[in-house]
């Protein structure tokens, strides 16, 4: 349905994209991840047409999709764009601002449509409230109603939940996420939030200053990841030394490891001092040092500064690497 080909991209002297390709299908859920500045906002400003390309091309269904310089108005009309700042009309409320690209020709059928995405984004009791008199996550519920109210196929999200507090954010998530799933819409989401990406993407797509570094699953690329960038990602990962984990192995490779995937043995090569144990709720994320390297593994309890233990990737763990 929609295909990037070989995209680059400069607002000025400097590349920001560097030769991005891949495509997806129709209700295809992509995220796309990355450190700040990697050019995530940039590749779907691209995509949703407001940038003119010099390198690279976008199809739609086979059809080249032309950019700003063809269309009168900004944007594609079969794409929705959530974008950081929302676009809401200020003075109009709640209700008129998510019914604005709906016909009046059914004045019944769009109260209805505007009374069904009010309950999606949680804000049923707003209808009449006006955006200045809203919270900015309150803002962002409307901007992606208002997105949906004449169903896009593809909806570019921005950052989608990033004003929302965590307490409401993970109902709109499955919310908004099972809606598109079953309206069959396409969904790209720039996101630095691992658990949008991990739990709602069928593809993850990793960007490194305009490159794409990964393109995969999110299981593939969470329990393989191809480089400390990529694990890191996900939260903190620790690189250890093909030697210290497999007996007779004298290559220098590092081996990445979650704290998760490593715990307290009897005996092994590494053997390190604890330094501070942090509470992080299910369990203790335990910092401790072998020679002047740290390590960082999750552990039930808290360990008492200076303990002496022996760590080691989990059985299954070392023979997953080991292959
Ligand atoms: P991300 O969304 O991953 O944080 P962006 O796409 O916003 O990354 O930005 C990528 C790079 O492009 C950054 O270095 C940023 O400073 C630069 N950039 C973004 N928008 C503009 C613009 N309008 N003009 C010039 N440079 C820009």
């Amino acid at each position: 349905m929609l295909n990037v080909k070989n995209v680059s991209f400069q607002y000025n002297e400097t590349p920001i994209l560097k030769n991005i390709s891949f495509s997806l299908q129709k209700g295809d859920h992509l995220s796309i991840i990355g450190e700040s500045g990697s050019g995530k906002s940039t590749l779907l400003k691209i995509i949703y047409g407001l940038y003119h390309l010099e390198k690279g091309k976008l199809f739609w269904d086979e059809k080249p999709m032309l950019g700003p310089n063809y269309n009168i108005v900004p944007g594609e009309p079969f794409i929705k764009y959530v974008a950081q700042d929302y676009d809401l009309m200020p003075f109009i409320t709640v209700e008129e601002n998510i019914g604005k690209f709906l016909s009046n020709f059914y004045p019944r059928k769009k109260k209805k449509r505007i009374a069904e995405l009010l309950e999606l984004v949680g804000m049923e009791t707003y209808a009449k409230v006006k955006p200045t008199d809203l919270s900015g996550g309150q803002q962002q519920r409307v901007a992606l109603a208002k997105a949906l109210a004449r169903e896009p196929e593809l909806l570019l999200l921005d950052e989608p939940f990033s004003n929302i507090d965590n307490f409401k954010k993970n109902k709109l998530r499955r919310d908004i996420f099972t809606y598109l799933k079953q309206e069959n819409i396409a969904c790209i989401t720039a996101t630095h939030d691992n658990t949008d990406s991990l739990s709602y993407a069928d593809f993850t797509m990793v960007l490194k200053a305009g490159k794409t570094v990964a393109f995969e699953t999110p299981e593939t690329l969470f329990n393989q990841p191809k480089s400390k960038y990529v694990a890191s990602l996900f939260g903190e990962v620790n690189e250890v030394p093909s030697n210290l984990l497999f007996a007779d192995n004298f290559s220098t490779k590092k081996v990445l490891l979650y704290p998760h995937e490593l715990e307290i043995v009897p005996s092994s090569a590494i053997k390190v001092i604890v330094k501070n144990s942090y509470f992080q709720g299910t369990h203790y994320l335990i910092e401790a040092f072998r020679k002047n390297k740290a390590f960082l593994f999750t552990h039930p309890t808290n360990l008492a500064k200076n303990t002496e233990v022996c760590i080691a990737p989990q059985k299954e763990v070392l023979a997953e690497r080991a292959q």
